[in-house]
């Protein structure tokens, strides 16, 4: 028999946090100028690097600033149990996001999640201005700040054997990771996308509902370290 190892990657923005936190960062920060940006984004016209540096150019900010503003988002409630739950048969969950590590790290904590690895671009706030480093290169993807796909390919190639690799998001900052899960859950704009593309994904609603579809499917077996 073959040991497969299971991995889940997740989207943080929509996925983890019921909300859009990025999009409502900027979003208010600049006015609602940076919707201008969204058409020739969800287009591919604009990658995300510079669709997120123009928006960091245009929202000025303070830390006190953000971080009073970022405690309305929460968290869904499902998450905790499935983290749990992934925990107690050792499969490795890896969140990767093309947003910010500075809101993403402060909710994190705020929930007690510090712990769990988290893939993200750099940001940080000098003064009121947003500054945006991505250290995470892409070899090919000219469209993503951090590209998913890229990030699971890596994974792959730094665990020998089997890794059936779960996915979870809701956006069109996931596209790259669809062709590269082994299962995709998808809702909201990713699920538009896979829809477009006959790309195969399980519509799901919340991460209670994630676990019971992977517990249908069998994925909850305790993994072989
Ligand atoms: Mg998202
Ligand atoms: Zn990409």
């Amino acid at each position: 028999m073959i040991d497969t190892q299971v991995a889940v990657f997740c989207d943080f923005d929509g996925t983890i946090a019921r909300r859009d936190v990025g999009y409502s960062i900027f979003h208010h920060f600049s006015n609602s100028r940076n919707d201008e940006l969204l058409p020739d984004w969800k287009a591919g016209r604009l990658s995300s690097r510079d669709c997120l540096l123009k928006e960091a150019e245009m929202s000025p900010m303070t830390e006190e600033e953000l971080f009073s503003f970022i405690d309305q988002f929460e968290f869904d409630s499902g998450f905790a149990p499935f983290v749990e739950k992934c925990q107690v048969v050792s499969i490795d969950l890896i969140i990767v996001s093309d947003g910010l590590d500075l809101y993403i790290d402060y909710l994190l904590k705020r929930e007690g999640f510090e712990h769990l690895k988290l893939i993200v671009n750099h940001g940080y706030i000098d003064g009121n201005r947003l500054i945006i480093e991505f250290p995470h290169h892409n070899q090919i993807c000219r469209k993503c700040g951090s590209c998913k796909g890229e990030r699971i390919q890596e994974y792959r190639q730094q665990h020998e054997g089997n890794t059936n690799i779960i996915f979870v998001g809701d956006g069109y900052s996931d596209a790259c990771a669809t062709t590269e899960a082994d299962v995709l859950f998808a809702k909201k704009d990713l699920e538009r996308y896979c829809r477009m593309r006959n790309i195969k994904y399980q519509l799901y609603d919340d991460f209670f509902d994630v676990a019971e579809q992977m517990d249908s499917m069998g994925l909850f077996v305790k993994q072989k370290l």
